[in-house]
Parts: structure tokens; sequence; C-alpha cells
């Protein structure tokens, strides 16, 4: 009681700075996110990997798959070299470089370890976890170097999912706390995003970009009084930026606009990551890394201004089609379908039906063949694949009147397989060839942002 009593004390002002892959990618940037975390404020620092080291670690876990040692032990080698520029850079002393030279070594003999040995998942998920377990390392020395104090707090020891693969809040808030209870009287808590534990306590990670949801959870985990993405553009943009020119910043977005957003493809959030501050009611603010001052993006529980705000798009979708003229009115027929579904654990994002047919998108095909099989006992299934989801989001109930036909007449040259509105007042979903999806969205930027 006494302990908890501590930690609620502390955690009231305490902020979680997630900073991603750009923002800490050389040595030059580490010392600008160790300037911009140095405020005084009590924090907990979530570190990605510096950027290009997951896509390497994955080359490499690839090529160790394919028992191709040569080209693992290389692509080893040439990360390692990576690394052992950013320590020269990095640290001024010579106690410091070898501090770092010495972390360096022992990480890539890890690696290299593997080389040797069978490879599986297991080993995979573990050369995956380097990444971001070097990042922080070099951040705490860094910290210390400058006489900044910092506690690095494994994220092993906290993050964990469940048999469900779902994360185990539970254990992550219980063990988070304990961690900083363990260390008290420290102003900033350097932790890993991206890596977990699974439910067997073996190393594991929260997919690609998983970084914004471990601080989503971790700011949950604490009662955060805010939870920062520090990334490399200026907030949640309008558009893709990828893809469209001309996009501009957000100043403000309703947590449900947002989770549709990351959810339907803008890669500046992970899918998941809105939820679990959603719930928990914490603010999350988007801010540049390269621009401080920048106002970026604020999530929370209010949406401000009208009508359309926002479209993105995800891609490698698949549809589904279930034609069956004598089935799909009768009562119980959808349930059959999801059924199926849910037995293969796979989601759906988009549905339509007709009095015909009902056609489904997913975007994991892991059991696409098995899915399709069972269909086919209630009648004839369509499979097409290469097809992207695009996403308006906004307040639809506010000022509706229009904008339906405004999104289609910027779509009058693309084919549409799909559309779900009214699904929630937010969300209107089209499913395009992925080939017409830039068309889709230059088209719809300029006709919903540009002449109005
Ligand atoms: P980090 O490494 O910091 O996690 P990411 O690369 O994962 O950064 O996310 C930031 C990138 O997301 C931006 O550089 C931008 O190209 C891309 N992006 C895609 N859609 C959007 C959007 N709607 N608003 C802002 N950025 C977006
Ligand atoms: N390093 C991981 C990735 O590149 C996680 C992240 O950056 O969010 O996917
Ligand atoms: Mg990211």
């Amino acid at each position: 009681m006494v302990i908890l009593h501590t930690f609620t004390k502390i955690r009231k002002y305490m902020l979680v700075q997630k900073f991603g892959g750009t923002s800490v990618g050389s040595a030059e940037r580490i010392k600008e996110v160790a300037r911009l975390i140095h405020t005084g404020q009590p924090k907990i620092v979530v570190l990605s990997a510096m950027s290009g080291t997951t896509n390497s670690l994955v080359e490499i876990a690839g090529y160790l798959y394919k028992k191709n040692h040569e080209g693992a032990n290389e692509a080893i080698l040439n990360l390692e070299e990576k690394y052992h520029t950013v320590i020269d850079e990095l640290f001024e002393s010579d106690a410091y470089k070898a501090k770092g030279r010495e972390l360096i070594q022992s990480h890539f003999t890890y690696i290299k370890a593997f080389t040797q040995d069978m490879f599986t998942l297991f080993e995979e998920k573990a050369i995956l976890a380097q990444g971001e377990l070097l990042s922080t390392a070099l951040m705490h020395y860094y910290l210390s170097e400058q006489h900044i104090d910092s506690v690095l707090v494994p994220a092993l020891n906290f993050m964990r999912t469940d048999k469900d693969g779902e994360p185990d809040l539970f254990y992550i808030k219980e063990n988070l706390q304990r961690e900083i209870e363990n260390n008290p009287g420290h102003h900033i808590y350097v932790t890993q995003g991206y890596i977990s534990r699974n439910a067997f306590g073996e190393i594991d990670n929260l997919k690609r970009g998983g970084s914004d949801y471990s601080a989503s959870l971790i700011g949950a985990a604490i009662q955060a009084e805010e939870i920062q993405i520090w990334t490399d553009i200026d907030g949640m943009h309008n558009n893709d930026p990828r893809v469209v020119d001309n996009t501009h910043p957000i100043a403000t977005l309703s947590f449900d606009e947002a989770a549709e957003l990351a959810y339907f493809g803008a890669k500046i959030l992970h899918p998941a990551s809105v939820q679990p501050a959603k719930i928990a009611n914490i603010p999350v603010r988007l801010k540049n890394t390269m621009q401080p001052e920048a106002a970026g993006t604020l999530i929370g529980n209010k949406s401000e201004g009208k009508g359309i705000k926002a479209i993105a798009a995800k891609d490698d979708i698949t549809a589904i089609k279930i034609k069956s003229g004598r089935m799909l009115l009768a009562h119980g027929f959808m349930r059959k379908v999801f059924e199926i579904f849910e037995t293969y654990k796979t989601s759906i994002d988009m549905i339509t039906t007709s009095e015909v047919a009902v056609s489904v998108t997913i975007d994991d095909t892991r059991y696409l063949n098995d899915i399709v099989e069972e269909l086919k006992k209630y009648g004839t299934v369509e499979v097409d694949q290469n097809l992207s989801i695009v996403c308006v989001v906004g307040d639809f109930i506010a000022e509706s009147k229009g904008y339906a036909l405004k999104i289609f007449q910027a779509l009058e040259n693309i084919s549409i397989r799909m559309i779900s509105y009214g699904g929630s007042k937010h969300n209107v979903s089209l499913l395009v060839n992925t080939a017409d999806k830039k068309e889709a969205l230059v088209s719809l930027n300029q006709n919903l942002f540009e002449h109005v």
C-alpha cells in the first residue's frame, strides 16, 4: 500500500516520451534527443532502434533462415561497422568510447552466435530485439557522460503479451511500477519500445512500428500526464505525405479519429497504439524532433473542427466475396460466415452486403486458403488481392451534407470495389485497386482540401 501510494505521487506528473528510429538515427540525433528529454520533468523515455537497424536485423534473420551464413555475416559486419561510427561521434571521452565499444561487442557477439545454430522464430525474435537494446543503452551512456542522471529500465522485465498475443495490461502495470519503485528518485527512466515477452516469457515484439504501442501501453500503465510521440514530421497530416504533395498537420484529433487513421494506414502511429491511451484517457501529442517548436497534433477526447479531416490508405488488402442467393437472407447465415473468420483468428476490416452476396476484406492472409475452403460450403467464393482501403476520416454527422458527393466526384475515374459508410460517424472507407491508390489519394486531396 505504501509503495503504491508513493507511486501514485510520482506518476501524477510523469510524461512518456517516445522517440522513433529517425529521431535517434545518428549520433547527432541522439544528442538532440538528450537535449529534448533533459527538462527536469519526470518521464519515461521510450526509444526505437536507430533507423535502418530493425530492417538490417530482419535481413540478417532472413539470411539465417535460408542458412546463407555468408550473407548473414556480411550484413552483421556492415551493421556493426555503423555502430562503431556512432560510438566515435557520440562520446567525447576515451572512457565512454571504450564502454560503447564493449556494448557493441557484446550485442554483436550475441547476434553472431546465431549463425552457428538452428534458426527458428525464437532466435529471430531475439535478434530483432537487439536494435532497441542498443539504442537505449547508447542513450543511457550518453546521458551519463553528460552528467544527466537516468535509469535504464529493461522492457523485457515488464512488457508482456498474453496467450492471444494481446498486451497483458495487468502484468505490465504491476511490473513497470515495481521497476520504477526499485529505482526511486530519478527523473529520466529510459526503456525500449517494440520489444516484449510473450505468454511463455520468451522474447517477442509488438510488430513493426510497435514502439508507439509500447509508449501508449506504458502511458496507460502509469496513468501518465501525457504520451508524446516524437517523430520526423510535425504531426498527423491530412493525407499520406509519402504519396501526396501539399499535406498539412492537423492540430487536434479525437481518439476515435486518430485510431481510424492509424488503423487504416497513417504510418505515423502503430495501428493499435491509440487504444490504450483512449481507454486510460491520456492525451497523445505527436511532435517533430527535427522541429520541436512546431505545434504538432494533440489527440484527446474531444474532436475539434467539423467535416473531413484526413485521409489514409492501407495496402495489402484481400477481398472475399461469398455469393449465395439461397442462403444469404436466411437468419444465421452471417453468423456462420463470421464464425469461420473467428476460428482462424482473422479480423475483418470492411463488410458490405447485397441480396445475393456478402463481401468482406482482411489484411491477414495466413489462413486464407482454409477460410476459403470453409466458406465454399455456403456458396461460391471469389478472392481479390492487391487492394487498398482508402479511409476518409472526420466528423460526418455535424455537416455530412455534400461530403459523399465530393468523395465520389473525386473518384469518378477510379473503380471502387466496396464502400463502407455509416459504420461510425468518423469514417468512410473505400476499397480500390492498389494500382489506383495514388490517384485516389491525390484526387481526394484536391477535392476535399484544396478546392474548398
Ligand atoms: P518513427 O520512426 O518516428 O516511428 P515512422 O516512419 O514510423 O516514424 O512514422 C512517421 C512517418 O509516417 C512520416 O515520416 C510520414 O512519412 C509517415 N506518414 C504516413 N502517413 C502520415 C500522416 N497522415 N501524417 C504524418 N505522417 C505520415
Ligand atoms: N524498431 C521497430 C521497427 O522498426 C519498432 C519501431 O521503430 O517502432 O519496426
Ligand atoms: Mg513508427
